[in-house]
């Protein structure tokens, strides 16, 4: 029978949307693999974010060429819009799929590859069975964005604001739940714009939240970013008080300097967003902060540098992700003066990396000797010991048996690790 193996480039829609165009792969009759085995259909949902992104995607593309020289190579993605808008090719993909219509991967598969078609004849194949994946599920609710950031495409490739009625966010809710997921991880474009004005049929953010909060099974919610001046008092509140809401939130940053936030077209400054941190934590005590940082946009110089690296020591974010700055075609950053040399950027990322690792290591260690809820996710190669994401958001290794997985269970936090904290298991 025919197999299909995926993998994601970039951000938690894409995550999501790949598992979409996975199901529908599976629903056609086609054998899951993973991605680094022999296949016969390789789809890479790739990402154009930055050039590095770009280069891992094109990367991706060959290493799946390479595993399978007779499979056929499938790319779809922000990337691929972007080749497909400059009339660029890459010999390894057989087919691109327009980033629009991704979600129809499989459809444009049978159309050039009719082979297919007939092999899935053959096979039985019950689309009934529910196949458990993982334990923690990516729910997209909205789509699109309308801040147009001065270096971000996202506006121009997905300029349709839609939020996704909340009768249908509840019922794939209740059948990821069905499935045996136990954690959900809201996403989308710009997922603060959820609400009527665009669609929900009603609830905004905070009050989708609290519906999905009454689904019997459903033990943890999650949201995975959010723009700063989109975190609401009501959503704050729900989270301080609703039992299956992590008490964590992805705020980007971008920069800690007003000057660049500015220039980025980003609509807050400095003080806005140290405010908003310290109202979160008065609100929710040791409240998890993870961010997205861009080092190196056109003006940054080192006075503005060392302003993101003061947001980062006063914030100790549990995490952060760093991204060198590079120009994206049609942007208007990317016609600005003063761009940024590459070697500085490169030492300026250097710099942070130390900064915010030593931030979150503070962060860490202000959580040990509590206990967090951990979902139980696999058994690490190195250490030998189970691995887990708690409540807020640490990377948490314990020992456990393998009958965990997939439970969410209280771990107390006695160490910390190079990359998160040592747990133990406990009844409190
Ligand atoms: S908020 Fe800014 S960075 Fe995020 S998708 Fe919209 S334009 Fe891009």
């Amino acid at each position: 029978m025919p197999t299909a193996a995926f993998t994601t480039l970039g951000c938690k829609v894409n995550q999501y949307e790949t598992q979409k165009i996975l199901e529908r792969f599976e629903a056609l009759g086609f054998d899951i693999v993973p991605f680094d085995v022999p296949a016969d259909v390789y789809v890479i949902n790739t990402c154009s974010v930055t050039q590095s992104a770009e280069a891992k995607s094109r990367q991706t593309v060959r290493r799946a060429a390479r595993q399978n020289p007779n499979a056929v190579v499938v790319m779809t993605g922000c990337y691929a819009q972007f080749t497909l808008r400059r009339g660029e090719t890459l010999d390894e993909a057989h087919l691109v799929v327009p980033n629009p219509d991704k979600m129809r991967t499989a459809d444009y598969l049978l159309e050039h590859f009719p082979h297919f078609k007939a092999q899935l004849a053959q096979k039985r194949h019950n689309t009934e069975t529910p196949i458990r994946r993982r334990s923690r599920a990516v729910l997209k609710i909205q789509d699109g964005c309308n801040v147009y950031c001065s270096f971000c495409s996202i506006p121009y490739t997905r300029p349709v604001m839609r939020s996704t009625p909340y009768t249908e966010v509840l019922d794939e809710a209740r059948a990821m739940v069905q499935d045996g997921y136990r954690e959900l991880v809201l996403t989308g474009v710009l997922i603060g714009d959820y609400g009527p004005e665009t669609g929900s049929g009603g609830p905004d953010l905070a009050e989708l939240c609290a519906l999905l909060g009454e689904i019997d099974g459903l033990e943890r919610i999650r949201i995975s970013s959010i723009e700063p001046t989109l975190v609401t008092d009501r959503l704050i509140d729900l989270i301080a008080t609703h039992p299956k809401m992590c008490p964590h939130l992805h705020i980007p940053l971008q920069s800690g300097d007003t000057g660049v936030l500015q220039a980025m077209n980003r609509p807050y400054d400095q003080a806005f967003y140290l405010d908003l941190i310290r109202r979160l934590r008065a609100r929710i005590p040791n409240c998890a902060i993870s961010t997205d940082i861009m080092v190196g946009f056109p003006g940054e110089d080192e006075a503005a540098f060392q302003n993101t690296c003061f947001v980062v020591e006063q914030v100790e974010f549990c995490r952060a992700h760093l991204f060198r700055y590079s120009p994206r075609p049609d942007t208007p950053a990317e016609t600005m003066r003063q761009q940024v040399p590459d070697p500085v950027k490169a030492e300026r990322m250097q710099r942070l990396q130390h900064i915010s690792k030593a931030a979150a290591q503070r962060y860490a260690a202000r959580m040990l000797g509590t206990v967090e809820r951990v979902l139980v996710e696999t058994r690490s190669k190195l250490s030998g010991l189970m691995t887990g994401t708690s409540d807020r958001y640490l990377q948490v290794e314990f020992a456990a048996p393998n009958s965990l997985v997939g439970q969410i269970i209280p771990v107390r936090l006695v160490d910390l690790t190079p990359d998160g904290v040592l747990g133990e298991l406990t009844t409190a």
